[in-house]
């Protein structure tokens, strides 16, 4: 589940973190005729695992590779989006109407899915208009075409191979014809992207007719991407986050991996946003999505949930956000500091080897912000005696 028509540095860091036993790509784009001897292989891999091989030999009837999904898988992001760009591209008016024309419509369907797996409303149609806009646009590329490609050809090979036995599982059970097996170019698909793999997992059969149709039946997707929601630890009738203020000079812990109680947060000065005090008991993370000169949210076991659908903070932040939205709630009150320029790829190995070179440990020099760059920036501010965010600023580059 990536959204990855929209960009996302996160996906492709994700995708790059899976890499350690990565694959070299092929020095020259595969032609169309180079797939076959691989098609064979998938074909006794598919039978092994009980597939039909004529229905095999149908479904890769004409199959050719892609060489444009081989482009994509080795993209490299020149800048990547700044959070509130990203937050601005996914929750905007249009997307708050809509959805809340898409709550009344399926109002009735709705509150079943939400008496079943305990999850809000609100909160499936804000993952349905930020997967696929409700359902325009679920991707157009064919999987098995796509999926063959990845599959023979480039990095991560053993990883989509999986993704494309679990598509033609899909087609054998008959929950999804093929003329509906289409989604993005690694391979999410329907009204909810769930990946194929995801599919096998959480996929329901929510209208009735005995098949798990998460492209051809909203209730379907809908009530499959709550399924997925409540085994990742949904809390039913719980809030995902509270947005915050910090105390002046804050110097305490910031990120997802640091979870501490409520009290520890109240004993640290952080209030909500309108002055109250933190309310419950429930473990929390505190996020700053651009630093500590942006908004900040202590985040919960609903939030982790969310990043069990897609690990990136601002994905998870938008769908939050749509969701409270939709219920009524206001804009995100604190300002972002939009003057703030994303670093290029340059820019970001730059840093990573300035940081690296004053003996903080970012690992690769790689480009990709990941979770121990941030550790190290962290450092080095701390050492600066500057509020610890791990946000990487075109000034902090300069001090280094
Ligand atoms: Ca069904």
């Amino acid at each position: 589940m990536h959204e990855i028509r929209l960009f996302t540095a996160c996906a492709l860091a994700a995708l790059a973190s899976f890499s350690s036993a990565a694959q070299q790509s092929a020095s020259t784009p595969p032609g169309a005729a180079d797939i076959a001897p691989c098609v064979t292989q998938l074909r006794s891999e598919a039978l092994k695992r009980g597939i039909d091989g004529a229905r095999f030999d149908g479904w890769f009837a004409g199959v050719e590779t892609d060489p444009s999904v081989l482009d994509l898988l080795d993209r490299q992001p020149e800048f990547t989006m700044q959070p509130w760009d990203y937050l601005a591209a996914l929750v905007d008016d249009k997307r708050i109407a809509d959805g809340r024309r898409k709550l009344a419509a399926h109002s009735e369907v709705l509150e079943r899915i939400e008496a079943t797996y305990g999850v809000e409303r609100q909160v499936l149609v804000a993952l349905w208009g930020v997967e696929t806009r409700f359902g325009e646009r679920m991707g157009s590329r064919p999987l098995v075409r796509s999926l063959a490609t990845v599959s023979c050809f480039g990095r991560r090979q053993p990883f989509f191979r999986e993704e494309l036995m679990a598509v033609l599982r899909i087609l054998q059970d008959g929950d999804v014809p093929l003329e509906h097996m289409v989604g993005s170019w690694a391979g999410a698909f329907g009204h909810a992207q769930f990946m194929p793999s995801t599919f096998r997992r959480a996929a329901v059969d929510f209208d009735g007719d005995g098949k798990r149709d998460i492209v051809g039946s909203i209730p379907d997707a809908l009530a499959s991407a709550a399924n997925y929601l409540a085994r990742a630890g949904w809390k039913r009738g719980e809030p995902w986050g509270h947005e915050v203020r910090l105390p002046r000079k804050y110097r305490g812990p910031s990120g997802r991996r640091t979870r501490l109680a409520m009290a520890q947060w109240r004993a640290l000065g952080i209030k909500r946003v309108d002055g109250r005090a933190l309310p419950g008991e429930e473990a929390a993370a505190l996020l700053l999505p651009a630093g500590a000169n942006g908004p900040a949210f202590l985040v919960m076991q609903n939030f982790s949930a969310l990043l069990a659908y897609n690990p990136a903070d601002a994905y998870a932040l938008a769908i939050a956000h749509l969701s409270d939205r939709l219920r009524g709630g206001g804009a995100i009150h604190a300002s972002w500091p939009k003057g703030e320029p994303a670093l290029s790829r340059d820019q970001r190995i730059s840093m990573q080897e300035r940081l690296s070179l004053r003996g903080f440990d970012v690992g690769n020099a790689d480009g990709i912000i990941g979770p121990r760059t941030v550790d190290a920036i962290k450092e080095f501010q701390k050492s600066l005696g500057l509020t610890p965010d791990g946000f990487p600023t075109i000034g902090l580059l300069g001090r280094l």
